[in-house]
């Protein structure tokens, strides 16, 4: 029994069909992705990937903070956007990209000025861009108050999430699989520790979210002064997530305690532990335009490096038994630079 016959002239039209269809997506299908790049008002960056390994960035970071006070000051988001452009964004290759570090603050040093070494560097802006908008924030001038006598210093201003003497361990688990909910990508770093570890600031911000996500459970998000990074704090601790009167809007200082580790999440019920490991969960979005900050646009970055880079500024703390929470242990001044 026949149930679908197609004659000779039928296939042939049919396929003709499909041809010209397959044709006119290719044609229309480009044009309109054309069109709408240059149609659109406010060109920003739709996607980055940050893959400076730690030699690196400390390299770079070093050159810049040591010749903070001297007459060529170097910039560590310069030595990288150019280590990055010279390497075509590769990164990973630690040994040429340090090479290409050196290379630029020789010729730096030797008189010569960013402008005129990346005049022939097409992609250095684009890298410019992405690794201010990552790093824009981490290096500057504060100061440091102690007995009531403040210094006045220049170097890394924001801290690892881990308080100083709780030990943690992690690895690279940026991409891995996730299937709670849904199939999906792991979008942060998780820092293994015990509960109650106080979960510190990374940098200055405005507390943008916090309370309870069936994902994340008691979660903290953080939004930087200028709106374009959103850390994001989860898994905390459960009954007492966050540290006392802590609620959006609130603005917090780099070093400040603002939760404690913990394993709360997986759950739609709010305050339930389900998450196996006690750890916390971080996370760093990076923010070009709104239409980025929710949705499938979301940029979130490999943050294990900058992890490792924080390793060593860490906040003290000291435990308020009152209010049973811990305070941070050194006040610091920012410097507004802007
Ligand atoms: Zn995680």
């Amino acid at each position: 029994m026949k149930i679908f016959t197609v004659t000779k002239n039928e296939l042939i039209y049919f396929g003709t069909a499909a041809i010209i269809f397959m044709i006119a997506t290719i044609l229309f299908g480009n044009y309109g992705l054309r069109a709408s790049r240059v149609n659109a008002e406010n060109e920003y960056i739709k996607w980055i990937e940050f893959n400076a390994r730690l030699s690196s960035l400390q390299k770079a970071m070093k050159f810049d903070i040591d010749s903070y006070a001297t007459e060529t000051p170097l910039c560590w988001i310069e030595l990288l956007s150019y280590a990055a452009a010279k390497n075509w964004g590769n990164m990973k290759d630690e040994k040429n990209i340090n090479k290409y570090i050196d290379e630029c603050a020789k010729k730096l040093n030797d008189g010569a000025t960013i402008e005129e070494l990346t005049a022939d560097l097409k992609l250095y802006n684009y890298f410019y861009e992405t690794y201010y908008s990552v790093l824009g924030g981490f290096l500057g001038e504060y100061e440091l108050v102690e007995n009531n006598i403040a210094t006045r210093k220049y170097g890394l201003k924001v801290f690892s999430p881990i308080a100083k003497n709780y030990g943690y361990s992690h690895y690279d688990d940026f991409g891995n699989s996730r299937s709670y909910g849904y199939r999906r990508r792991h979008l942060g770093n998780d820092l293994i520790g015990s509960v109650g570890t106080p979960v510190i600031a990374v940098e200055d911000g405005y507390i943008e979210a916090l309370g309870w996500n069936q994902y994340g459970g008691w979660r903290v998000g953080v939004r930087t002064h200028d709106a374009k990074r959103y850390y994001y704090y989860a898994h905390l601790r459960k009954d007492h997530p966050f540290r006392t009167g802590l609620k959006e809007g609130d603005f917090v200082q780099s070093g400040d305690v603002i939760g404690y580790l913990g394993m709360t999440g997986y759950s739609i019920k709010e305050n339930v532990n389900n998450i196996q490991t006690p750890h916390l969960h971080f996370g760093l979005q990076i923010i070009f335009d709104e239409v980025q900050k929710d949705g499938i646009n979301q940029i979130w970055i490999d943050v294990y490096n900058i992890i490792k880079l924080l390793e060593k500024n860490r906040m003290s703390v000291v435990r308020d038994a009152e209010a049973k929470d811990f305070d941070r242990n050194i006040k610091i001044n920012n410097i507004a630079t802007d």
